[in-house]
């Protein structure tokens, strides 16, 4: 094996061992009081979220139900640092199908609100809000898309009214947010 190799082999080895001070016993009650997240202790790893939801079968790593059991453990670090938790598409299939009725994707979303207040949020979501704090869609419409559309007859894409969104992303927290993280 090649030294790199047996460098990443050695890495993601120590990165599976616990370690008892990786464990934070209060987070499933931390997490289990935010709205929505409530019946994370319902979960008897059944195993039916992976199974059903659309992202798992396209990726090699992202398992709901093992997020979900993780959280039990109270391995909050390795949740709140991990770029999986942004994979969710936030489709419901997993809450659909849950025999517990855990609310997965609300947990994931709670995992997500906790992230960015303890660390940080992935470039692409900062972007994304920023987007729509500038001009009330989550993408930068280009004008020559626009000048298409009016070629091709379809009527003018309505104008978001950005006092209010200004005024939302202040209310929700959204603004300070994104001050913090740096758009
Ligand atoms: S479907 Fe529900 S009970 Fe089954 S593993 Fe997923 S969260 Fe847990
Ligand atoms: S809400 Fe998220 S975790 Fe649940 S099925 Fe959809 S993508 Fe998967």
């Amino acid at each position: 094996m090649a030294e790199t190799e047996k460098g990443e082999a050695k890495e993601t080895e120590q990165r599976m061992v616990l370690k008892i001070t990786d464990v934070d016993p209060r987070f499933k009650y931390e997490i289990s009081k935010i709205p929505g997240a409530e019946k994370v202790m319902l979960c008897f790893q059944c195993g039916t979220c992976t199974a059903d939801c659309p992202i798992a079968r396209f990726s090699d790593f992202y398992r709901p139900r093992k997020l979900i059991r993780m959280t039990q453990l109270g391995l909050k670090d390795r949740l709140l640092s991990s770029d999986v938790i942004w994979l969710c598409s936030t489709c419901f299939t997993c809450i659909d199908h849950c025999p517990q009725d855990v609310g997965i994707a609300d947990i994931i979303r709670a995992l997500r609100n906790l992230s960015v207040r303890e660390r940080d949020m992935p470039v692409v979501f900062k972007e994304l809000a920023s987007n729509i704090l500038k001009t009330g869609y989550a993408y930068m419409i280009p004008e020559l898309r626009l000048k298409k559309r009016a070629e091709e007859g379809l009527p003018l894409l309505p104008k978001a009214n950005l006092e209010n969104v200004a005024k939302l992303f202040d209310i929700t927290g959204l603004s300070k947010i994104l001050e913090k993280v740096g758009t």
